[in-house]
């Protein structure tokens, strides 16, 4: 797959909206489009090269599904992405420059800009409270009342009585939001405390430079020094071996010290896997408690709130549309009603219930794309003859195990499941086991083309269902 300097540009540019500049900048700004070979320009695969095999496999992990859909947005069709290696990261262009003129970035090839340590230097960078993300901004109903009682009984007290405060839900639905708001409570009514808010993945990051740079102890020194340390999206240290043991060593130190720990995750402590029993328990030995998508009351309040604060005229009726259209995700609503309160700004449009479907045709469309692990599977058991039990089944062999691959890898592709999520609709297989199994195709469909295409058409299949 040939890319442009300006493709890879807007494809960087499109990555750092998505995932924020931080994460942008720690993880994915070290990535360097390769130049294709042959095949590869035939199988529209793009290998970005990363600097260490610990960040090949966090990119992969985290942002695979990110970096394949902006990719192939970028350059309109389906590309697949392997990530590869390359420690001498430093200058070397790869080997295979020449039949493209022009095309692969000279620029992305030069040493500057390609450590990630240089990013982010500061502990303060990432870890700001958002001024948006208040109690007086938060709107209650069923779904979110307990856990933002207890946000607010946590920021009003100072005795430690729950310890870590956990709070967990799916994507989008707030904790984000009353982490912050914690955060402003504490600081306003007692300016003296300290208060650190750091993503995980950011604590991670940190943490591991300091392992490398042998600076463990003044990193360690930083968080001894906060009174309230809000560390978000847990559940990305989960599963990383020694690091992770690291981590909860510190997390323990800091509890043991008194300081108030409040986390959130995508599941609750007992749902979170390849964690060790004993720091399970801690975590969950505070207060845990869950935010749930909101009802529909919650998302028309939600609507008109921000409405408001937009100074966007919403009627009841469009209100309504868009709260049953989208229903899961508080992110989603909201984005959803900025760009129609952008259009209809620009074009001075009266905003209908059809102009609504006009403006928002790709989020309906895409949310009805969604593909399921279930279809997935039936569709690449119909495509190779095979029963839909041997994709839960235990049957090694090639003419079944393939299928089973190729069927963990789509699933990678096509929707947005972990590998554990993975591995357990595939009969409760480890995590490795689907991670392996994405490499395998990967690997093999570089080698073999009739495998490659049998993928591509299946891609297509499930695509245009
Ligand atoms: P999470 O961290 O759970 O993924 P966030 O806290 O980032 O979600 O919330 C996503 C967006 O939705 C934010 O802009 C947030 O302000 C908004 N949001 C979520 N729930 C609510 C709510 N109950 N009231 C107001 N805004 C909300
Ligand atoms: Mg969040």
């Amino acid at each position: 797959m040939q890319l442009s300097v300006d493709q890879w540009q807007q494809v960087q540019n499109d990555l750092k909206v998505q995932v924020g500049h931080d994460d942008y900048n720690s993880w994915l700004l070290p990535l360097r489009p390769e130049a294709p070979s042959t095949s590869e320009l035939a199988q529209n695969l793009i290998t970005l090269s990363v600097p260490t095999s610990f960040m090949q496999d966090w990119v992969n992990q985290n942002y695979g599904d990110i970096i394949q859909k902006t990719l192939s947005k970028t350059l309109d069709k389906s590309v697949n992405v392997v990530y590869r290696v390359a420690p001498a990261f430093d200058v070397k262009p790869p080997k295979n420059t020449s039949p493209i003129k022009g095309t692969i970035l000279e620029e992305a090839f030069k040493p500057k800009n390609i450590s990630a340590q240089t990013a982010v230097d500061d502990l303060h960078e990432g870890t700001k409270l958002d001024p948006r993300f208040t109690f007086e901004t938060f709107v209650t109903g069923q779904s979110n009342q307990f856990a933002f009682a207890a946000a607010q009984r946590i920021s009003e007290s100072g005795d430690l009585a729950y310890n870590p405060f956990f709070l967990h839900g799916g994507v989008g639905l707030g904790k984000t939001h009353l982490m912050h708001s914690i955060g402003w409570h504490v600081l306003k009514n007692h300016p003296e405390r300290k208060v650190l808010y750091i993503s995980a993945e950011q604590f991670l990051y940190r943490f591991i430079r300091a392992l490398k740079d042998k600076s463990t102890l003044s990193f360690k020194d930083t968080f001894r020094s906060v009174d309230v340390l809000m560390i978000d999206d847990i559940q990305f240290i989960a599963g990383k071996g020694a690091t992770q043991e690291e981590f909860f060593h510190t997390f323990n130190a800091l509890v043991g010290m008194g300081k108030q720990i409040i986390l959130t995750a995508d599941r609750s402590p007992h749902e979170m896997e390849d964690i060790e029993d004993r720091l399970r328990s801690r975590l969950g030995c505070g207060l845990t408690c869950e935010v749930h998508p909101p009802e529909v009351e919650t998302r028309l309040a939600i609507l008109q709130r921000k409405a408001d604060a937009l100074g966007f005229a919403l009627s009841e009726d469009v209100a309504m549309f868009l709260a049953n259209a989208i229903s899961t995700n508080v992110r989603e609503l909201e984005g959803a009603l900025n760009r129609l309160a952008a259009h209809a700004k620009l074009t001075n449009a009266e905003v209908t219930i059809s102009f609504v479907q006009e403006q928002l045709r790709d989020l309906f469309r895409s949310s009805m794309r969604a593909v399921t692990l279930d279809e997935i599977q039936k569709k690449v058991a119909d495509y190779y003859s095979i029963k839909i039990a041997d994709m839960h089944g235990t049957r090694r062999s090639r003419p079944i195990a393939r299928p089973r691959q190729v069927a963990m890898f789509l699933a990678k592709q096509l929707t947005t499941k972990s590998y554990p999520e993975i591995g357990r609709a595939f009969g409760g297989r480890d995590h490795t086991t689907v991670m392996h199994a994405v490499k395998t195709i990967e690997n093999l469909t570089e080698r073999d083309p009739q495998l490659a295409e049998d993928v591509r058409l299946l891609e297509r299949i499930l695509s245009n269902r």
